[in-house]
């Protein structure tokens, strides 16, 4: 990993959002140089620094004094039940106006949560992404399913089926260990033509070869298929009709990769 590597990664380390292989890959380059660990420092630094600043305040008693004031309450005893109406109902016209139209905003404004279903695909396509850009397609490079399956061996608790599809035009690249779901997972890698797709594997209780579902995410193409206790999702920026058609190979039964 080189210095401009490193300053693609840096935000996503300091968020904890990388995984593991790549996490050591950025901790070895920080060792090893001083510019980028510097960096790196003053990052934790920022983060550190806002995350102890006082960044709310508590209304000063004047202020709250002002605002009796404005309403013409008095400060200390509740008025009686018969005074209770406010005598400057157009304060309260606004103050309700005020408090529905801030209640509006808050609501458009709300982010909308993720569904567990989109979050495991923005993870997926941040894996594919991620895995284009750090230059770490392959942590073993061969077109030999019979060198790159046994790769795998010791490093997972299953053993994904590898198979290359050349002969069909999806060639196998390699292969890599990603961590997803807060789990290593296998990412078998395969092109067609100048296309890169990632085929990331981990176990399921699912048994069988369900039809394939495809969806589209920030641009890119995910398939995600069960066969044989395995959990297959394709991400690729392959068109879907090419993608879907590795997706069928792999739920061939018997050539499974
Ligand atoms: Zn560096």
């Amino acid at each position: 990993m080189n210095c401009a590597d490193l300053r693609l990664l840096l935000h996503a380390y300091s968020d904890g959002e990388l995984d593991l292989v790549r996490s050591l890959d950025v901790e070895q380059h920080l060792q090893t140089c001083a510019a980028c660990a510097a960096q790196n420092q003053s990052l934790r630094s920022l983060r550190s620094a806002l995350r102890s600043a006082p960044l709310a305040y508590a209304a000063p008693p004047s202020l709250r004094q002002k605002v009796r004031q404005l309403n013409r309450e008095p400060a200390d005893s509740p008025p009686p039940e018969s005074l209770r109406q406010p005598r400057a109902p157009w304060l309260w016209q606004w103050l309700a106006f005020g408090a529905t139209a801030a209640a509006v905003l808050i609501l458009a404004l709300r982010p909308v949560g993720p569904a567990p279903g989109d979050l495991l695909a923005d993870e997926l396509v941040s894996g594919h992404v991620r895995s284009l850009m750090a230059g770490h397609l392959t942590d073993v490079q061969s077109s030999d399913q019979h060198t790159v399956k046994p790769w795998f061996n010791g490093k997972l608790d299953f053993a994904p089926t590898v198979k290359d599809f050349a002969a069909q035009g999806f060639p196998l690249v390699g292969g890599r260990l990603d961590y997803l779901q807060g789990r290593a997972v296998s990412a078998l890698v395969y092109r067609r033509n100048q296309h890169v797709i990632n085929v990331f594997v981990w176990p399921t209780d699912r048994p069988g070869a369900g039809q394939p579902v495809a969806e589209n995410r920030r641009g890119f193409n995910l398939i995600s298929r069960d066969v044989d206790h395995l959990h297959y999702w394709l991400v690729s920026d392959l068109n879907p009709t090419e993608l879907s058609q590795l997706a069928d190979l792999i739920g061939k039964p018997g050539t499974a990769p």
